[in-house]
């Protein structure tokens, strides 16, 4: 099977559908290998634009909504990124991309959290293979208190969905910095585009409504 005949096929429908808006955007999509970071069994279905099993009760984010959430970021070359929920790794990828591998002389970074291990392993052995480890540090733990270590962050991406906005998550934003996270239940919720403004003041969009696996932990769900 040809999978680059797929994805730019796949790619194609989604800068037609308006998802794609940036050239960055769609050349990430267009290089980072979604089958690399499905199960075996569903390889072939690594250009549906479908969310896909991984294990554990967890998902692969359908492409469209990895490129919109991606597009709502705004991630720049040299910026510092955090994930929350690594899963498969791909998002990561699409992430290091753009921040990291096209970034000439700028040294940006994704980190990104998962909290179960497992998943974790899978995501960091899918992104030795596919040779993005470099521009990523896969850490295991509850992400909805971000990951102090190594804040201030340019941007946080948040692929489970929360009750409310992580208080952790904008103290460890820098002032300019973007959040993008799905907020609500586990019926419905809405993708929620967070700028900082400066140290008190927050402004936030709410963008489209979407369906994510809820964030588990000290500011998600317990
Ligand atoms: N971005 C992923 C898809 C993630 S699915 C991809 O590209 O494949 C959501 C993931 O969030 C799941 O793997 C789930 O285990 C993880 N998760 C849920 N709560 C979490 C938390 N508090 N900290 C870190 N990861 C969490």
């Amino acid at each position: 099977m040809d999978f680059s005949i797929e994805r730019r096929r796949l790619v194609e429908k989604l800068v037609m559908e308006g998802v794609i808006r940036s050239e960055k955007v769609k050349k990430a999509m267009l290089s980072v290998p979604r089958e690399e970071f499905v199960p075996k069994e569903y390889k072939r279905w690594a250009y549906f634009d479908e969310p896909l099993p991984i294990g554990f009760g967890q998902t692969i984010s359908a492409p469209h909504m990895v490129a919109l959430m991606t597009e709502a970021l705004d991630p720049k070359p040299g910026d510092k990124t955090l994930e929350i929920g690594t899963g498969s790794g791909y998002q990561a990828a699409i992430l290091a991309e753009i921040v990291a591998k096209n970034s000439l002389n700028k040294e940006g970074h994704v980190y990104t959290i998962e909290r179960i291990p497992e998943l974790a392993e899978f995501a960091r052995r899918n992104l030795e293979r596919t040779s993005y480890i470099r521009y990523v540090t896969v850490i295991v733990g509850d992400g909805s208190l971000g990951y102090s270590k190594e804040a201030s962050y340019d941007g946080i991406i948040v692929t489970a969905a929360a009750p409310d906005i992580p208080k952790p998550l904008i103290e460890q934003l820098v002032v300019g910095g973007r959040l993008v996270i799905p907020v609500g239940d586990s019926g419905l919720q809405r993708l929620y585009i967070v700028t900082k403004k400066d140290n008190n003041t927050i402004d936030v969009k709410e963008d489209i409504y979407c369906l994510f696996v809820p964030l588990i932990g000290k500011y998600g769900w317990k």
